[in-house]
């Protein structure tokens, strides 16, 4: 039996729980103020926490793994290790000016005030760039500050960077790449990590599929070469004869990020009857 640590509430806690049940994972009722809950049919009990306990939680063996942001477990410190990215949650962190502010490089900050809810990766960074700065730590409603003249620059999480423009910052340095991983404890017995091993394949196939499409065409045989020099497929695609004669079904598997670009290129080849379907789980 593993403890697996998700967000109770807020951005990962949806999409930590769509993950499970996708990965046939199903859970005893679960009421909202639970703590905990056991899974029906495996060896997993789940502990729902704040986001930023999770590191803490998990380095202590509290729980043996955990599905936070990689920007939380930075910040806390924590000797976990990084066992799965996952794909979802992703941010980067920032730092940021008023928009009217020239901007000629990171030595433009020494000397000013920055205010952060995520001093330890900020104090890390400038640390490493031989920056003095002073930084301001807060808990929330970082990008109001440089407008209240509480602050110079920002250091905070961006998305989409709409809330930077609304508040009129522009952003001017990326510090950090982020997304929801799985991280682990440090020491696990072999039958920990075995069924650790067997849940982070399950999750392995479930995003592996919803990174892919699954595609059937049709083609006269003459362009069948073409055609086929445009698909990457997993090995090669599959070929059968149409009833018709002169044709035949093509049936392949493709990245979703390239899908538009290579369905034109099909189309151009001669490919007809474009069929694209998901893919529930796919095992390489
Ligand atoms: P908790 O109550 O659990 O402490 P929280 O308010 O600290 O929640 P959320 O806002 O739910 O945290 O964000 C959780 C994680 O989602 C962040 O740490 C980050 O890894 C990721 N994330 C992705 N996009 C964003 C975004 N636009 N703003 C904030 N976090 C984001
Ligand atoms: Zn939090």
């Amino acid at each position: 039996m593993i403890t697996l640590a998700i967000q109770k509430k807020g951005r990962l806690a949806s999409a930590s729980m769509e993950l499970l049940n996708d990965c046939g994972i199903h859970l005893h009722n679960t009421g909202s103020d639970k703590l905990k809950t056991a899974a029906v049919n495996f060896p997993v009990e789940l502990l729902f926490l704040r986001d930023d306990d999770i590191p803490r939680y998990v380095e202590d063996g509290i729980a043996d793994i955990g599905i936070v942001g990689d920007n939380v477990v930075l910040e806390s410190g924590a000797g976990i290790e990084r066992i799965l990215p996952l794909g979802f949650g992703k941010c980067r962190m920032s730092l940021a000016l008023p928009k009217y502010v020239d901007y000629n490089g990171i030595h433009d900050l020494d000397g000013k005030r920055i205010a952060t809810s995520y001093d330890h990766i900020l104090k890390k960074f400038l640390k490493a760039k031989g920056i003095r700065a002073e930084i301001h730590k807060i808990s929330g409603s970082v990008e109001i500050t440089p407008g209240i003249d509480m602050a110079d620059a920002i250091f905070d999480i961006v998305s989409t960077g709409s809330t930077l423009i609304s508040n009129g910052l522009k952003e001017v340095e990326t510090i950090l790449e982020s997304e929801a991983s799985v991280y682990a404890h440090r020491e696990l017995s072999d039958e920990k990590k075995a069924t650790i091993n067997d849940l982070c394949f399950r999750i392995q196939s479930v995003n592996t599929a919803k990174d892919h499409k699954y595609i059937l065409l049709n083609v006269p045989n003459e362009k069948l070469e073409t055609v086929c020099r445009i698909l990457p497929g997993m090995k090669s695609p599959t070929i059968m004869p149409l009833g018709e004669a002169g044709w035949s079904s093509v049936h392949s598997v493709i990245q979703e990020d390239r899908f538009w670009e290579l369905i034109q290129q099909l189309k151009e080849a001669g490919a007809e009857s474009l069929l694209v379907t998901d893919i529930e789980k796919m095992i390489l």
